[in-house]
């Protein structure tokens, strides 16, 4: 171990026990079920949850039409004021909810704190939007008719989220589906149950609070792909949001279509920045190395193909894969701490082959190894990777979830874009660029194909206020801000006849 490396100083499971005990999880969800939890800090297993079976999803969904049928009737602004009060226990509870994500998604202290600030984030931006549920008028081509739109509560929704955000995600989705009027049902990933049994526990407070909220409003449903599978398959639930890999996206989207459901689907992304020769190169360094290496490349949005420009690749890379050999890896709990440890040893050994398959086609590989094996046998820790290679072969268009970052050079712009956009996945993109004309067109319709597209910021670490989603392989899904909302609703038009005549619309005439 080197100088930038960071063991753990204190025991992980005692500190989940206390830190669920604080939040008022009870023993009985996390002590003696029949799911084992491990920290990806140590790789010890921390926790039992308890699960549901397919028999408790179909239970569940009764609960959650009944909770809806009271819900949609409760007026908008006053359902925004429940959302109110979950963010105020949100806040109550940043630090231990935080905390939590740390130890059980192995992020850093400060982004398990930037997770339940962005839940905090949606649920004021969910508490405006209570009073804004507006549709349109529409002109009437009928004399004395008024046509309108309106929106309305559209039912149970499901939730399935992914391990490395294990609490935010379900907020983006449940604030305003609880504004729109719907209940929610959550099947979180297996990999972090405790920190949505915390989060349950919060919204429990939150309901007390607010008094009068229907029981079975939110449900956490534990448990794997057979869990979620139940809730996608129940054609009592007309929406699912489904956030994780594409493979995970493929089934769940095919099932609910084929009940002609709606879905939510948020995937797998392989977002890319370009390099430019005008580009401040301080910024893009530091832009460059968050977006790459923070969340030990666990991020939905992490930045994974770099296409640097021929005149400025010399200048930026050795200076980029100086800060791939001093970034400090460890504990995430540890101060100084960047690079906190990878899920399970699944993705460890999805970064390995893929460097393999990269290092067969003669890329030159920065960084990489696995560290702290001897310490903790059972966690994994990577140095990231800098893969300069010569061409986007096969594994370079495939999300490995992993910090690998893969750096191509290019020409000029039109080479940049054409290797930018020639992936299966469209999530989210950035340029680092001062020339006006090139930012504009990373921007246009014959730029970026992504959902997101950036300039002079990393393709990670979107704002709630945006919708967030992608293109292509990611699924097409928007969620959070601007008017996302929308998918939680059913959509009707109205037409009204305040006239004593009854013309009909393309002058058919039709004389009884
Ligand atoms: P995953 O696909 O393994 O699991 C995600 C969730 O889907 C889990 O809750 C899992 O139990 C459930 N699931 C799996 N198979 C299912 C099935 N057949 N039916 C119903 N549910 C099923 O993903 P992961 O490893 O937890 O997360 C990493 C992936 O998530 C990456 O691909 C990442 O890019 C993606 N992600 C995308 C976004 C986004 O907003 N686009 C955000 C976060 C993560």
């Amino acid at each position: 171990a080197t100088k930038d490396i960071r063991k753990a100083q204190q025991p992980v499971t005692e500190e989940v026990a206390h830190v669920l005990r604080t939040l008022g999880v009870p023993d009985s969800s996390w002590r003696n079920g029949t799911r084992p939890v491990r920290s990806p800090i140590t790789g010890e297993v921390v926790a039992h949850a308890a699960e549901a079976s397919a028999r408790d999803v179909a239970h569940a969904v009764d609960r959650s039409i009944a909770a809806f049928e009271a819900w949609r009737t409760v007026p908008a602004p006053r359902r925004g004021e429940l959302v109110r009060l979950l963010g105020e226990e949100l806040r109550a509870h940043k630090a231990e909810l935080g905390r939590l994500v740390t130890l059980e998604a192995g992020k850093i202290v400060s982004e398990g704190l930037g997770e339940v600030q962005e839940m905090i984030d949606i649920c004021d931006f969910a508490v405006g939007l209570s009073r804004q549920l507006y549709g349109l008028t529409i002109a009437s081509e009928r004399p004395g008719h008024r046509m309108m739109e309106s929106w309305h509560p559209v039912g149970p929704v499901g939730i399935i989220t992914a391990f490395n955000f294990p609490v935010a995600v379900w907020s983006w989705n449940a604030a305003l589906a609880l504004v729109c009027g719907d209940s929610v049902l959550w099947k979180p990933s297996e990999k972090t149950p405790l920190t949505a049994l915390a989060v349950q526990a919060l919204f429990e407070r939150a309901a007390v609070a607010f008094g009068g909220a229907p029981e079975g409003l939110s449900q956490l449903l534990v448990g794997g792909a057979e869990v979620g599978a139940a809730l996608t398959d129940d054609t009592r639930v007309p929406v699912i949001s489904a956030t994780g890999s594409t493979r995970m996206g493929r089934i769940v989207g095919e099932r609910v279509a084929r009940r002609f459901g709606r879905s939510i689907l948020e995937l797998g992304g392989n977002n890319a920045a370009i390099v430019c020769p005008s580009a401040d190169l301080d910024l893009a360094l530091r832009g460059i190395a968050f977006a790459a290496m923070g969340t030990a490349g666990q991020r939905c949005t992490t930045l994974r193909r770099l296409i640097v420009n021929e005149g400025v690749y010399e200048t930026l890379i050795p200076r980029l894969a100086r800060a791939y050999g001093s970034v400090g890896i460890g504990d995430p709990r540890e101060a100084g701490t960047l690079i906190g440890p990878l899920i399970d040893a699944t993705a460890y050994e999805g970064m390995q082959k893929a460097l393999a398959e990269a290092r067969a086609a003669g890329a030159r590989i920065h960084g990489g190894e696995r560290v702290l094996a001897a310490e903790w046998p059972d966690a994994y820790y990577v140095r990231p990777a800098l893969v300069e290679i010569d061409s986007q072969i096969d594994i370079v268009k495939h999300e490995t979830f992993a910090p690998i970052l893969y750096v191509l050079r290019c020409a000029g712009l039109p080479e940049a874009i054409k290797l930018h956009n020639a992936v299966p996945q469209g999530l989210s993109s950035s340029i680092f660029t001062n020339d006006l004309r090139e930012a504009e067109t990373f921007l246009s319709a014959e730029g970026s194909d992504c959902g997101i597209a950036n300039v002079n910021i990393g393709p990670s670490g979107a704002e709630i206020g945006g919708a967030f989603g992608g293109e292509k392989e990611t699924g097409g899904g928007r969620e959070s801000g601007s008017d996302a909302w929308k998918a939680y609703m059913r959509r009707a038009t109205n037409t009204i006849n305040y006239s004593r005549a009854l013309p009909l619309a393309q002058g058919v005439s039709f004389d009884i």
